[in-house]
């Protein structure tokens, strides 16, 4: 047999056990996806999925829980598509030392974004950073846990940020980790706009 035939015979096994899975996945509910890990990408790859929703004209909204940076690409072009945004009011950031402020801050938010999460009229939400909320315990676990598992039927939540915690985890359908190699930024690179906002 040669190659040809050999790559013949595998990508037709390949294929039988891709179709007999696309057979079996029948279930229609949005999902919950949860995009951690240490490398660059996840709020990338969030607003990514909020464009595509955008795109295919359904309706997504965003919460952003920790603002990096007050001018941010993807809300200038996302807001002109009626996307909804909700920002940490006093601006939590990684610089801020002020514990209160932040919980308060942090609460406001989620008053928003529970909003979000409780209108069938929103076929995505962003929750861009959410993990931080849990892993400081600025948010309670138990309401934020419940309010992603009582959404709409057909609502899907986008979750971003480092060291999600196992709860997030194990209510989500789709976890992805982003696994750091190597960051420009550690070579000296600036920030760029434009690439990392
Ligand atoms: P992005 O917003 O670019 O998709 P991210 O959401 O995966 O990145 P965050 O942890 O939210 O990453 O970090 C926000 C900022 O820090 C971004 O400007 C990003 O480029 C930068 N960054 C992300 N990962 C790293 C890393 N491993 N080392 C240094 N800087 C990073
Ligand atoms: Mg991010």
């Amino acid at each position: 047999m040669d190659k040809n035939d050999k790559h013949k015979i595998k990508s037709q096994k390949l294929k039988e056990k891709v179709d007999a899975n696309v057979e079996k996945a029948t279930i229609e509910r949005g999902i919950v996806l949860v995009i951690t890990g240490n490398g660059k990408g996840k709020s990338t790859a969030g607003f990514g999925t909020v464009a595509r929703a955008v795109g295919h004209g359904y309706k997504a909204a965003v919460v952003q829980f920790i603002k990096g940076t007050w001018d941010c690409g993807e809300r200038n072009l996302l807001e002109t598509h009626g996307v909804p945004f909700a920002v940490m009011g006093t601006g939590f950031t990684w610089n801020t030392q002020d514990r209160d402020s932040d919980i308060s801050a942090a609460k406001a938010v989620w008053e928003q974004a529970k909003s979000f999460l409780q209108d069938p009229k929103y076929h995505l939400v962003l929750l861009d950073e959410l993990t931080y909320m849990l892993g400081y315990d600025y948010l309670p676990k138990d309401d934020v846990i419940e309010a992603i598992q009582n959404r709409p039927e057909n609502q899907s939540v986008v979750i971003t940020g480092r060291g999600a915690v196992s709860e997030l985890r194990s209510i989500a359908d789709t976890v992805s980790e982003i696994k750091d190699i190597k960051h420009a930024f550690r070579a000296g690179i600036k920030a760029r706009q434009g690439v990392d906002w």
